[in-house]
């Protein structure tokens, strides 16, 4: 099957340009201007951009956390990823103590097959050390997961600053990268005895126990380690002004560093803990918390500087029911947003129509780096010859608010209800097949594992 998409404006990282894309079964097979093709089905892109399928490298889809289970599993998050123009997710498949690596990528497999509609990978996450699991580091990159995740912070998922040392420096043997959760365990722990000694236990409490200076240590602490390892690392969910000045500072030494940062992190500000009501307020607890305006605005300048290289969404979903959990401490609500479905709207509408970031950024934050930073490029990130047929085509024009009466992610709220979007997803093509057509996702449960090499940003 052939399919000609004619006259739309495509974008790369580099920059915008009006092309036609032709595709032959599931790959693209030109890009150019005035092509044709006899017999392909024609697809009328005026008026539209055509951006490589989006990727989010950071998600939690059928993740048992604090006594429940996110709200979204693979079915359900894939079907909103792709109705949200994401072709590929990247999800964190998380053994627990104990167990192997291989027990660990056997579950989240069993997960995933025969339910995820858009493509997929795993990051493996690394909670324990032995040598066992240093062996099977080297076994799962061989396997297509060279990208790992560790936890500087929760008792469950977090290494000792030994072990942490000593999983950096397998890293550099292997010439891979690891995703960090950068907060400081034992003072938050301090912090939050503090908070329940004066009966301070509603929502309000949660940021104010997770302040800005306990990222920024961890982000320093991590990045002196991985000095001494002489190994590269991702700061994932980058919240503070004062913990991308930390890595401001380790560039300056000659480290390699990148970074991430996420939608609520851009979007949001942290007077969504004042909320009188307890929903209203719970609902929006994760970690690291919403943070305040300046570092709101930092974030921002970083994305358009280029100090910040990608925005995933750590789409960990909870029902406004599971958000119950806490009523009686604020400890207790099961931490995480939604977002998957919402994150190219949202930075589109508050990135490129608000003027912060222009469309071949916006490539670069949500395709082309992720595509290279986690070793899927160039057959995911870009529309070229020989890519993957992702396509997103997008409509600057329509106009819509974000809303949880018209999502499909399996919660009964959206953290950002109201915002009005700048334009919308017209339709999404996964390896070249129409996966979401105005809204309506028509793809099945058929999306590939994608195995993946070393990284190439
Ligand atoms: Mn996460």
């Amino acid at each position: 099957m052939r399919t000609l998409f004619k006259g739309g404006t495509v974008v790369s990282g580099q920059g915008t340009r009006p092309a036609d894309v032709l595709v032959e079964g599931g790959t693209i097979s030109a890009v150019g201007t005035d092509l044709s093709a006899d017999g392909a089905q024609i697809v009328d892109c005026a008026g539209k951009l055509l951006f490589p399928g989006f990727i989010d490298a950071h998600t939690h889809f059928d993740l048992a956390v604090a006594g429940t289970v996110t709200a979204d599993d693979f079915a359900t998050g894939s079907r909103a990823a792709l109705r949200g123009g994401t072709t590929t997710v990247i999800d964190y498949a998380a053994p627990d103590k104990g167990e192997t690596l291989a027990y660990g990528l056997a579950k989240w497999r069993e997960k995933a097959a025969g339910r995820c509609a858009c493509d997929y990978g795993f990051h493996m996450t690394i909670d324990d050390w032995s040598e066992g699991i240093s062996r099977e580091m080297g076994e799962m990159v061989d396997q297509g997961i060279p990208t790992f995740k560790m936890y500087m912070t929760y008792p469950a998922m977090m290494l000792p600053e030994g072990d942490l040392y000593r999983a950096l420096k397998r890293l550099r043997e292997l010439g891979c990268l690891t995703g960090v959760h950068c907060e400081n365990s034992a003072v938050i722990d301090a912090l939050i005895a503090e908070a329940k000694a004066a009966g301070r236990i509603g929502p309000a409490s949660h940021p104010r126990t997770r302040p800005a200076p306990l990222e920024a240590e961890a982000v320093s602490r991590l990045l002196r380690i991985a000095q001494v390892a002489d190994v590269p690392v991702i700061i994932v969910h980058l919240s503070t002004r004062e913990g991308l000045e930390e890595v401001r500072a380790a560039r300056r030494r000659g480290q390699t560093v990148y970074v991430e940062t996420c939608p609520q992190y851009l979007l949001l500000d942290e007077s969504v803990y004042d909320a009188a009501d307890y929903l209203d307020a719970a609902r929006y607890v994760c970690a690291p918390p919403i943070r305040g305006a300046a570092d709101r605005d930092a974030l921002w300048e970083a994305l358009k500087s280029g100090e910040i290289q990608t925005v995933a969404t750590d789409h960990c979903s909870f029902t406004l029911e599971q958000k119950r959990m806490g009523r009686e401490d604020f400890t207790k609500i099961p931490g995480g947003l939604p977002g998957v479905e919402d994150r190219g709207v949202l930075l589109y509408t508050a990135g490129v129509a608000a003027g912060r970031i222009d469309e071949a950024a916006m490539c670069r934050l949500l395709s082309e780096n992720a595509a290279k930073l986690y070793g899927c490029w160039p057959r995911k990130g870009v529309i070229a010859p020989g890519s993957d047929a992702d396509i997103v085509i997008y409509d600057p024009a329509a106009e819509g608010a974000i809303t949880a009466a018209d999502h499909i992610q399996n919660v009964d709220y959206d953290p950002y209800e109201g915002i009005p979007d700048r334009g919308t997803i017209h339709q999404v093509y996964l390896r070249g097949t129409l996966a979401v057509d105005r809204g309506q996702v028509l793809a099945g449960p058929d999306g590939q594992f994608i195995p993946r090499g070393r990284s190439v940003l």
